[in-house]
């Protein structure tokens, strides 16, 4: 009898937590997301806090930053045209591939869908139109001659990754456009007239026509104005259907997450990883992959494939532009990932995966 009450009282109590458990949880879940939050709800990293920074570096860095965005600086980067005629023609079958249009900006088609990461088609990646990171190098496809968007991902509301005149742009292009942006994100497109939004936790995933979204961690941070740090979440991205499994790692330090993340998706086919941003090594270490770094993930990732971005496009740090690259390939030649594995694509290129 007292069994039969125990067993009762199980079954009643997996009832009760299968009514208050949200469709998308899974032990998965519990060892990715949800993200660790301050008592004032300020987001923060698995590790915790990032290291603080003295001024003695900072300072003189924003100083060079400033200057940097008046200068003329010209492009390290092969470009190749592209009008985007195969890229409409593929969404109707969807050959797994990739373009590169710019910095973090790539547009994926697999699964018989087309979607984009961290959209930005402007001069600047600033706030203001004259002043901040100059765009280098014209994006890679116009953003006319772009297939229909399915979705787009954004990591996170640092300018270079989210664009609000390329996501306005594209919303009102499509309305049908989903954008999935980490939380507390959503507002933002919301009050510049994006209403097809979906806000997801570390962990979380949704079903999209067939594939599954994954928002994952980073090792990052987030400000868009003054003394918003850290109140909107940075996230990566994986994007999985039945042939193809795709990680878009955003902008992140290097951590164990990639392996965790492996551990439960991978492993990956292909895997876009940040080399760019890496200089002055003590601010930017706990939040940008040098390109050795970015070998490292992919590897951890087990990537069949990693194709290098975040570089090239925009002067945003103290190393030549022309560095991550050859670093990039370097690092993969001499390890474990291998020459092959390491795609540096020109600007505009597409290739399949
Ligand atoms: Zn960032
Ligand atoms: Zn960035």
């Amino acid at each position: 009898m007292a069994s039969t009450r125990n067993h009762l009282s199980r079954v009643l109590a997996i009832l009760a937590l299968a009514l208050v458990s949200p469709a998308a949880a899974s032990p998965f879940e519990d060892a990715l997301g949800p993200a660790p939050r301050e008592d004032d709800g300020r987001f923060l990293n698995l590790a915790g806090p990032m290291p603080e920074v003295s001024a003695s570096v900072t300072l003189p860095f924003f100083l060079r930053r400033i200057a940097s965005s008046f200068t003329e600086i010209s492009s390290a980067l092969d470009q190749v045209p592209n009008d985007g005629a195969w890229l409409r023609e593929n969404a109707k079958h969807s050959e797994p591939a990739v373009t590169w249009v710019g910095h973090a900006t790539l547009l994926v088609q697999m699964g018989h869908l087309t979607f984009l990461t961290d959209p930005i088609w402007s001069d600047r990646a600033s706030p203001v139109s004259f002043a901040g990171p100059q765009r280098i190098v014209e994006p890679g496809v116009a953003i006319d001659d772009l297939p229909p968007i399915d979705f787009v991902v954004v990591s996170h509301n640092h300018y270079d990754h989210l664009d609000l005149p390329s996501l306005v742009t594209l919303s009102e292009r499509d309305p049908n456009t989903r954008f999935y942006v980490p939380l507390e994100n959503g507002e933002l497109l919301r009050e510049n007239g994006i209403e097809n939004v979906e806000e997801l936790d570390w962990g979380q995933h949704v079903e999209h026509e067939g594939v599954r979204v994954y928002c994952l961690p980073a090792q990052h941070w987030s400000k868009r104005g003054i003394g918003d740090d850290r109140e909107a979440l940075w996230s990566s991205w994986a994007v999985v259907s039945p042939e193809r499994r795709f990680f878009f790692a955003g902008d992140t330090g290097y951590f164990d997450g990639f392996a965790r993340i492996a551990e439960a998706l991978g492993p990956f086919d292909l895997a876009a990883l940040p080399i760019g941003a890496y200089e002055p090594t003590e601010m930017m270490k706990a939040s940008h992959l040098n390109p050795e770094e970015a070998v490292q993930a992919a590897i951890d990732l087990r990537a069949r494939a990693a194709v290098a971005m975040h570089y090239g496009t925009f002067k945003l740090s103290d190393e030549p532009l022309d560095e991550p690259p050859t670093r990039f390939k370097e690092a993969a030649s001499e390890g474990a990932l291998g020459d092959e594995a390491a795609w540096l694509l020109r600007i505009g290129e597409t290739r399949a995966f």
